[in-house]
């Protein structure tokens, strides 16, 4: 059964009720549990969760600790194009937004990889907006093919594609896929978006077609701001339920991106504090122990710095979000503003500082068996 059947059997109403109708007695009887499922997670997202933080950071530390040891994985962005056909409002890349556009060529693809490699990455991720004349099939397998021989992992976050496109790219090289679903509310994804993107189903079903062609790396995640937030993380959460069951041999990774300012005037309708975002990651620590749990620059240095050892296992560092930051074009149009904006080796020298690991390699090709 795909997750989008599970999904049209859902009752979100029910999830409402079950995360705003939790009380203080539903938290202490789930955080008295030894360990925790994913029906236990609208109850640790409440509001009424939300006095147990310190408790709860508490358990999401032991738990990554248990699992993940001090690791903690660092990876770059690297932008290929900031075109795109698409209208989402919450974006600085929409189409609408009249401003400098820019697909980057393969030579200079390849300097700016050089220049993340001399950073110390190796695991890249390629992210553009959905330019499928610009940023074609024959355009990514050619520079991924490139790529692989330097970097031991990258990623994609782009557009959503067809079965045989995804198994082209992953014979290229590409070995793992960022696709988020920006919020699972149906009748809200249809306001927010024109172009292909509104294909809600097609967009939802991505990430199964990439874990059938064998992708090691699947990432999901919702645009917190967009809706109740709660409501659309525990959706990921079911998702990625699904996807550990689905395709065990992949790492299944979520994301939490927040709406930040970008270009153009979209002001998300539902503000994430900083308390909210930590409840939620430490709440999915605790009933996902084995995912994967990402941080970006999207959030301030403190805050990044605070969840690295109790819930985040995942980083980037350095990040630029315009293509050609770091080797061309300084000022191209970026997709959103970077709130840490320290270097790697700081964000490293970080890690290190609270007794974590910064790995930047943690994979090579040869460990595959023919
Ligand atoms: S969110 Fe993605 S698809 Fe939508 S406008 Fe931005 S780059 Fe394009």
């Amino acid at each position: 059964m795909s997750f989008k059947e599970i999904l049209a059997k859902l009752d979100l109403a029910k999830f409402k009720d079950a995360v705003y109708g939790a009380t203080e007695h539903d938290v202490h009887r789930v955080l008295s549990k030894g360990k925790f499922c994913v029906d236990d997670f609208p109850v640790l997202v409440s509001p009424a969760a939300a006095p147990q933080l310190e408790r709860m950071a508490a358990l999401s530390q032991q738990i990554t600790r248990l699992r993940f040891g001090k690791v903690m994985r660092l990876y770059a962005p690297l932008y290929v194009s900031n075109e795109c056909v698409n209208a989402c409002r919450y974006c600085g890349f929409n189409v609408h937004n009249k401003l400098a556009r820019v697909t980057l060529n393969r030579d200079e693809v390849f300097r700016e990889a050089e220049a993340i490699h001399r950073l110390g990455f190796r695991h890249l991720l390629l992210v553009s907006g959905e330019a499928p004349n610009k940023v074609t099939i024959e355009y990514l397998t050619d520079i991924v093919y490139e790529l692989s021989r330097t970097f031991a992992g990258i990623s994609i976050e782009i557009y959503p594609m067809d079965l045989e496109e995804y198994r082209a790219l992953a014979a290229a090289g590409v070995t793992g896929i960022a696709i988020y679903q920006e919020t699972y509310d149906r009748a809200i994804y249809k306001t927010l978006h024109k172009g292909p993107k509104a294909d809600y189903d097609y967009r939802l079903a991505a990430i199964e077609r990439a874990g059938e062609v064998g992708l090691r790396d699947l990432g999901i995640g919702a645009l917190m701001g967009l809706t109740d937030f709660r409501i659309d993380m525990t959706c990921v959460t079911l998702h990625a339920a699904y996807l550990m069951k689905q395709f065990w041999r992949s790492q299944i990774s979520i994301s939490f991106p927040r709406i930040r300012a970008a270009a153009g005037a979209y002001a998300p309708p539902y503000l994430v504090s900083d308390k909210e975002l930590a409840q939620t990651v430490f709440a999915l620590r605790m009933v996902l122990p084995d995912a994967d749990l990402v941080l970006s620059t999207r959030e301030h240095a403190a805050f990044r710095d605070g969840m690295a050892a109790v819930g985040i296992t995942r980083m980037s560092a350095g990040s630029r979000t315009n293509p050609g930051g770091y080797s061309l074009e300084e000022d191209s149009l970026e997709q959103f503003q970077i709130a840490d904006d320290r270097t790697p080796a700081e964000v490293s020298a970080m890690l290190i500082g609270k007794n974590l690991e910064p790995v930047w390699k943690d994979f090579d090709r040869s460990f595959l068996f023919e």
